[in-house]
Parts: C-alpha cells; sequence; structure tokens
C-alpha cells in the first residue's frame, strides 16, 4: 500500500466523540516512549504527524487520523507510566478497554514493544488482557535497529517462549519495526491491505435497511 495522505482528525477522551465506525481500523497501542508516535509517523512518511516526545504519559487521549481516505489509524494512550497517579492510570486503562471492547470496525490492534528488552510484566499482562477479551492484535517490535540478527531472533523466541508459558497455545503475528532505519513499514502496511479489502461496514443504529 502507498499512502497518499493522512490527516488529524479527533482526539478525544469520549468514546462517542470518535468517528462513525463505516471505515477500518487500527489502533497503536504501548508503553510510554515505546516508540510509537515515531513508527506512527514512520509508517504514514508524514513527519510531526503524530507528536513524539521525552515526557511519558502526555498523550492521553484517543487520535484518530484518516489514511488514504479509506482507513483510521489511533494512537491510543501510552499504558504504564509512572508519573501520573494511580487514579489516573485506572481511568486511562478503563478507557482504553472501553474503547478496544467497543469499536466494531476496529480490525486489528498493533501492540508496540521496546525490542530491545526482555518481555516486561506490564507488557505481558496488557496482551493477555486483549486475549482474554478476543481482540485480535499483532506485537510490533520497535527501535530493532538497535540489534544484530542474532539478537532480532532472541526476542521474537523469548516472547513465544513467555507466552507459551502462559499458557498461550496461538502465537501471535509479530512484526519487527524500526522508525530509525524505516524497518517494517512496507510489512505493516501490507498486512493492512487486504484487512481493508475484506471489511465490510458494520449496521449501525440509524442505517436504512437497505
Ligand atoms: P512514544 O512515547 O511511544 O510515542 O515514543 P516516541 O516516538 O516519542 O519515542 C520515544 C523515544 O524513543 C524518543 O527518544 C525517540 O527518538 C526514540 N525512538 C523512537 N523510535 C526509535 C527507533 O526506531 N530507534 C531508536 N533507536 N530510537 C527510537
Amino acid at each position: 500500500m502507498h499512502v497518499k495522505s493522512a490527516e488529524f482528525l479527533v482526539s478525544n477522551t469520549d468514546l462517542d466523540k470518535c468517528p462513525r465506525p463505516d471505515k477500518p481500523e487500527y489502533a497503536f497501542i504501548g508503553r510510554s516512549n515505546v516508540g510509537k508516535s515515531s513508527l506512527i509517523n514512520m509508517l504514514v512518511s508524514r513527519h510531526g504527524l503524530a507528536k513524539t516526545s521525552g515526557t511519558p504519559g502526555k498523550t492521553q487521549l484517543v487520535n484518530h487520523f484518516l489514511i488514504n481516505k479509506e482507513w483510521y489509524l489511533v494512537d491510543l494512550p501510552g499504558y504504564g507510566f509512572a508519573q501520573v497517579g494511580k487514579g489516573t492510570r485506572a481511568g486511562f486503562a478503563r478507557m482504553i478497554d472501553g474503547y478496544l471492547t467497543t469499536r466494531p470496525n476496529l480490525l486489528c490492534t498493533f501492540v508496540l514493544i521496546d525490542g530491545r528488552i526482555i518481555p516486561q510484566k506490564i507488557d505481558l499482562d496488557f496482551i493477555t488482557r486483549l486475549g482474554e477479551q478476543g481482540i485480535p492484535f499483532v506485537l510490533v517490535f520497535t527501535k530493532t535497529e538497535k540489534l544484530k540478527s542474532g539478537g532480532l531472533q532472541n526476542i521474537q523466541d523469548r516472547y513465544k517462549v513467555a507466552l507459551q508459558e502462559m499458557g498461550w497455545d496461538e502465537i501471535p503475528q509479530m512484526f519487527l519495526s524500526s522508525a530509525s532505519s524505516r524497518a517494517g513499514q512496507k510489512e505493516l502496511l501490507d498486512f493492512i491491505e487486504p484487512l481493508n479489502q475484506a471489511f465490510e461496514p458494520p449496521k449501525l443504529p440509524g442505517d436504512r435497511p437497505f
């Protein structure tokens, strides 16, 4: 897929204010500082579309972008940042869960994981929640230009083992990416394209019955 247009639509904490779910949608989420904004900008080749920042937890909203006038890219708040209080963190977790479980057009969630570090409980817990709720997702390892080829294999193997130990029979699909080297851009866009083509808009209240 070639990205011809990418535009910011809306940023909100109120799920009712998200765009009408009549286009295929993909969500991006991960720990604060995982490289999510950089990955989104790299993916759609638009420098500065998603805000990159060194301040963990700054992106605390559900941000909708419209890509090629055809699909929605959603930038979700980073999870697990320590700088905000427990109550605020629980509020975000509820909002993220509410979003992930209610958007009828959400075809896949891209869970971003720092490729340079060993599996972390916070990421495994989040993956477990997705699995328990039957939310389709894939794993995207970020910053992988920092790893040699053996390291790239290692990180994938470590996650496979960790998930198997947690009782997963089916291991989620994994992608390797780097905003610096642009690795993974083609693979991720090629993954999205057939899902877009197979998308059938959900029946929504207020739609005409023909
Ligand atoms: P976010 O908080 O998850 O949106 O992360 P950002 O995109 O703001 O990036 C967080 C930090 O990671 C910044 O210092 C980036 O420069 C750095 N970063 C992001 N992507 C990459 C990458 O592909 N490779 C490396 N080495 N650093 C990256």
